[in-house]
């Protein structure tokens, strides 16, 4: 009770499967007590493009653009723009992070990546002349849907490969303590019994989420 939990979602359809998993995970999560916000990427129109635009008072060089530099010293200034304002403010807040879409070509929606080029800008959460990213102390969970069946990930190559760039280069980089993903495979291609399942399953899971400990997070995790 009392933890704050943001569900950051890229989906388009609220009736989707991924919906579900939103709602069950807010209505679960809300009853253990815990404060639930959802940035809900596609009906927020979030803008993915890392652009000038993402600095409200000037740039540094308006001759040569470079974001990583221009973005980090915009947030040092606190000139960054509102809607990356907003966002940080509520992972800052945060224990868990809980990235909740479908797999698209091997890795997260566009969308999202691009809430995750924007807002996890240096300075804010990592800082290169500081090892170990700037989230520390938080939690996330990379909870997923796939087209491709468990088996046909399991014969043509393991699924963790690709955590590889999103947990390792991304959150694990910036600190956060990165918790098992949950991987929902083929809902579309499942019958509705095993679609209602894995909706119990992902309740269940939640319900105990608090007592997990984080994947050790090193390479053999994902290449062993
Ligand atoms: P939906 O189609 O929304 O849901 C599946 C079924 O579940 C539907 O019939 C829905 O009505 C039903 N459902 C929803 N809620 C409930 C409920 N509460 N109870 C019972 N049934 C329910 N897949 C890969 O494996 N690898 C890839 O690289 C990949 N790349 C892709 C790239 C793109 C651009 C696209 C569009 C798809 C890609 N896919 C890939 C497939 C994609 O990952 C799946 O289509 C997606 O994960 C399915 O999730 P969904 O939420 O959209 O399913």
């Amino acid at each position: 009770p009392g933890k704050k939990v943001l569900i950051v979602y890229a989906h388009q359809e609220p009736k989707s499967f991924n919906g579900s998993l939103l709602k069950i995970a807010v209505e679960e999560l809300t009853k253990q007590g815990c404060s639930v916000t959802v940035s809900d990427l596609y009906a927020m129109q979030f803008e993915p493009r890392a652009t000038r635009n993402d600095v409200v008072d000037g740039l540094n060089n308006s001759e040569v653009f470079n974001y990583g530099m221009e973005s980090r010293e915009a947030y040092q200034r606190g000139c960054l723009s509102k809607d990356l304002v907003e966002e940080q403010k509520k992972v800052q807040e945060a224990d868990l992070l809980i990235f909740q879409f479908p797999l698209y070509w091997f890795n997260m929606p566009a969308i999202l990546k691009g809430w995750m080029d924007r807002v996890l800008v240096p300075g804010f959460a990592y800082d290169l002349s500081k090892p170990g990213g700037l989230l520390q102390g938080k939690l996330c969970l990379f909870s997923f849907t796939t087209g491709g069946t468990k088996e046909k990930y399991a014969t043509r190559g393991d699924i963790r490969y690709l955590l590889w760039p999103m947990q390792r280069g991304l959150t694990q980089f910036c600190g956060l303590k990165v918790l098992e993903p949950h991987i929902c495979y083929a809902p579309e291609h499942a019958s509705e019994e095993k679609r209602k399942e894995m909706l119990t399953a992902w309740t269940q899971r939640l319900k105990t989420l608090w007592k997990e400990e984080p994947i050790d997070g090193s390479p053999e995790w994902y290449f062993k």
